[in-house]
């Protein structure tokens, strides 16, 4: 195929991947101006769809960001902190001020308190590495904070551009669609948008005159369950609706189990209670320790679900990390999928998920 090249954005049209950039289904080649799906709709139907890019496009792309003069928003999904912040962001964006937006707020019960929370992704950021100018909550599907947003982001951008950057399934289009419909008169958003040293084009959405929200491509998290599990799956560990944290008293010598796809084993340390912050669709089982592997070994992908069958065919080696847990508060992350909070300190714990998936700990989040 000769090259051609989307008029709304610069990436390069191809017909075999939707998922990738640039894409085009054959029959609209033959159209007089040829633009990409995303690019399609967004000009057809005022509406942003992500594309994802390898690392190494996304770096080369979000670095050119580097030699611009503009307010950088990171959007991060605050039910996967671990997995949507990008820990090289301030390398990669140079000087140009960072706003940290946690999206999602609706997932987290209701009681949750904010400014701690607030807080805490603060100080979450600066151990990233990146030097937060302000952080905000929102939530992009209910409209949450959205309003707030936008006044300060008027006051923070000084008339200049606006970089939205975030990894793939934070919400991006959501929030990005969100601003375009709450804009009125908008009906050409798309403006050609070329980076020097690259082939790929950010979409552009005009502010004013002289300025624009500009959105870049989604980098792909390998790091978490989503890149593991079939979409049938995906949906069930998905949250929807606010998440009902579900308590379960243990005594060493326990396992919970996350359907067949997490394992935390309560190897020593006083009872107490474990907070399990997970998709309230989700399945919990609680088992004796000592029973556990078998119960794996013969109901992994049925009495333990999801996994459904096709994630079963792809589904890593569950591998195992122990922790000794030495201070209060501390939430045991399953990137993607959830948390398990202890209250109290002493305990020690192995959870168990599959290999590529890494378990971290953290000073709790609610
Ligand atoms: P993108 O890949 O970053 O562009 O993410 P999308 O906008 O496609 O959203 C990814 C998923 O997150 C979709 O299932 C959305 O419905 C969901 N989502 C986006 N924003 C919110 C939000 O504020 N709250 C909740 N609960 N889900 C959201």
């Amino acid at each position: 195929m000769e090259k051609i090249i989307c008029q709304g954005c610069g990436s390069q049209i191809q017909t075999t991947d939707p998922d990738q950039t640039g894409y085009a289904p054959p029959s609209s080649l033959e159209k007089e101006t040829i633009l990409c799906q995303r690019c399609f709709r967004l000009k057809h139907y005022n509406e942003i769809q992500d594309v994802s890019i390898t690392d190494d496009d996304f770096l080369k792309m979000v670095s050119s960001i580097r030699n611009a003069d503009g307010l950088v928003v990171h959007l991060i999904d605050i039910f996967d902190v671990n997995g949507s912040l990008i820990k090289s962001l301030q390398r990669i964006t140079g000087d140009n001020p960072i706003i940290l937006v946690g999206n999602k707020l609706d997932l987290l019960p209701k009681s949750t308190n904010q400014r701690k929370l607030i807080h805490w992704l603060r100080s979450e950021a600066k151990e990233a590495g990146i030097k937060v100018l302000d952080v905000f909550l929102i939530s992009s599907v209910k409209g949450y904070g959205i309003e707030d947003l936008t006044t300060e982001l008027e006051r923070y951008r000084k008339q200049k551009d606006v970089y939205i950057v975030g990894t793939t399934n934070v919400g991006k289009s959501t929030f990005i669609n969100r601003l375009i419909k709450q804009s009125t008169g908008l009906k050409d958003v798309i403006t050609t948008s070329y980076f020097p040293g690259t082939t790929l084009g950010f979409i552009e959405i005009p502010l004013d005159d002289n300025s624009a929200l500009i959105d870049t491509p989604g980098i792909v998290n390998k790091q978490q369950y989503a890149h593991y599990v079939s979409d049938h799956d995906l949906k069930m560990i998905t949250p929807k609706k606010e998440i009902k944290p579900r308590i379960y008293q243990l005594n060493s010598g326990q396992t919970l189990f996350i359907g067949g796809l997490a394992r935390l084993d309560f190897i020593k340390g006083e009872r107490q209670s474990f907070v399990c912050y997970f998709s309230n669709e989700l399945p919990i089982h609680r088992t004796k320790l000592e029973k556990a592997d078998a119960l794996f070994e013969n109901q992994q992908g049925e009495l333990l679900s999801p996994p459904d069958k096709q994630t079963l065919e792809t589904l890593p080696k569950m591998t195992e990390s122990t922790y000794k847990i030495s201070t209060e508060k501390t939430d045991i992350v399953f990137p993607g999928l959830g948390w398990i909070t202890l209250n109290e300190k002493g305990a020690t714990v192995s959870a168990h998920s599959p290999k590529g998936v890494s378990v971290s700990i953290r000073k709790s989040l609610i």
